[in-house]
């Protein structure tokens, strides 16, 4: 990445070749009426905009060239990012594999591993997941029970993990393991890469109460990997795994927008418009109470992307940008309830229901990549340097924990 200041005339240019790409290319995530697999078929939508932009030389704007990307500056960066938020977002999907993966894949990966897995994540000709929660380590990461032993040049990975999110749809994983249950729960837990096409990988979806099947059971059976495919060092997973962790919590609360954006309360404000109901004053102080949220997150935002475009490592920070978003989408939720009234909960076309998905999946924010809870906990850690909680397992080996199937 280059990090020399453009000229006004050549920042002006590359923005003119945003919108002349974006103009063309961006659909939004809209899937027709009629669409059997709505994950698969916004899956779709993604890979074709991102196969598009990698044709037209503008994605991964800061990787490297030698593994597919642009080897640009951090302004080009910023540019792209405020046009493509002037647009509907057409990458929705790509979250978790650009995010989270990615970033963790250019930061701890190999030569070799950069070399085979950074340029076809990039132009989204391959999807990654991520893998971390298990049935009884979720909050609680650091409990996991899925092992990899070693075997001669290979792991062998056994165990189950459990909210997959595209695991059905993806082709490579990133996943925490034991390696060793000799030492505290935190130490012994390394990160690897995991083809999920592998002998012995067995994904079953969940159904959700929207009816789709955006998530995952993973099980694993004597799961082969080669030794290589050891992402960073061994047993240093845990400090790999909460940098990830970051990496999501600043994809889940920054999202794809800039500047200072109103977007959920304005088209709260049509809807009540349109119904009558604009002029309820315990109504419009709501709204205002949403917009005045909106506001305050845009600016942690566009702190957090700052930061990030000043070279930092994503801190506890993300998760006030993540615990500020879940906040704005639950009073969202609320709201849009009471708007839109008896429409927000009656189900009709499912291929047209955005409300009423809204209604049924808007709360999942404040459960994915950490609870609200666990944000106040790590913001009260973390940043206000609060005592911390009393850790009863501190120094325990992993092997002696009663933990998930441990218990018994
Ligand atoms: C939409 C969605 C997508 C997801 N995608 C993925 C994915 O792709 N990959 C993946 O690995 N996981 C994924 N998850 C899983 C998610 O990370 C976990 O659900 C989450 O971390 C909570 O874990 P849990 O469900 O086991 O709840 P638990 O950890 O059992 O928590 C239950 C309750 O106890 C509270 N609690 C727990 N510990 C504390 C504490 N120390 N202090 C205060 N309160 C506490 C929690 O806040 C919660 O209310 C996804 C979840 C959702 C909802």
């Amino acid at each position: 990445m280059s990090d020399t200041a453009l000229s006004p005339a050549d920042a002006d240019d590359f923005r003119a070749r945003c919108t002349a790409f974006l103009d063309e290319h961006s659909t939004g995530m809209h899937v027709d009426r009629g669409v059997g697999d709505r994950g698969a078929a916004r899956m779709a939508i993604s890979k074709k905009f991102q196969a598009a932009l990698a044709q037209a030389d503008l994605a991964g704007i800061t990787f490297p060239t030698e593994y597919g990307g642009q080897g640009l500056s951090r302004e080009h960066d910023r540019i792209w990012r405020e046009e493509y938020a002037q647009y509907p977002d057409s990458t929705a999907e790509l979250t978790i594999s650009h995010g989270m993966c990615l970033p963790m894949l250019n930061e701890y990966g190999t030569h070799e591993q950069k070399a085979a897995y950074l340029a076809d994540n990039i132009a989204a000709r391959t999807v990654w997941c991520q893998m971390f929660s298990e049935p009884g380590a979720g909050s609680d990461v650091a409990s996991l029970q899925t092992k990899a032993e070693r075997d001669g040049d290979t792991w062998v990975i056994n165990g189950q993990k459990v909210w997959t999110t595209l695991a059905h749809l993806s082709d490579y994983g990133i996943i925490v393991a034991r390696t060793n249950p000799e030492v505290a729960k935190h130490a012994g837990i390394s990160m690897f890469i995991v083809p999920m096409d592998a002998p012995g990988i067995e994904i079953r979806p969940i159904h959700q109460i929207d009816g789709g099947t955006h998530f995952n059971e993973v099980f694993f059976t004597d799961v082969s990997i080669p030794a290589d495919n050891l992402l960073g060092e061994l047993n240093n997973g845990w400090n790999m795994a909460t940098a990830m962790l970051m990496y999501e919590r600043v994809a889940i609360g920054t999202g794809t927008t800039s500047g200072i954006t109103t977007d959920r309360c304005d088209q709260l404000i049509e809807v009540a418009k349109k119904n009558g109901k604009i002029a309820d004053p315990v109504l419009r102080q709501k709204l205002m109470k949403l917009r005045e949220m909106e506001t305050t997150a845009s600016l942690v935002r566009m702190r957090t992307r700052a930061e990030l475009q000043a070279g930092k490592t994503p801190g506890p920070g993300g998760s006030l940008t993540k615990l500020i978003a879940t906040n704005i989408g639950n009073l969202h939720r609320d709201l849009s309830l009471e708007i839109v009234g008896c429409e927000s909960v009656a189900w009709g076309d499912p291929a047209d229901a955005s409300w009423q998905r809204n209604a049924l999946t808007g709360l999942q924010m404040g459960i994915a990549g950490g609870t609200n809870e666990i944000q106040r906990n790590i913001i009260g850690d973390r940043v206000l340097g609060l005592p911390r909680d009393i850790a009863v397992d501190k120094g325990v080996p992993f092997k002696d924990l009663k933990v998930g199937t441990q218990r018994d």
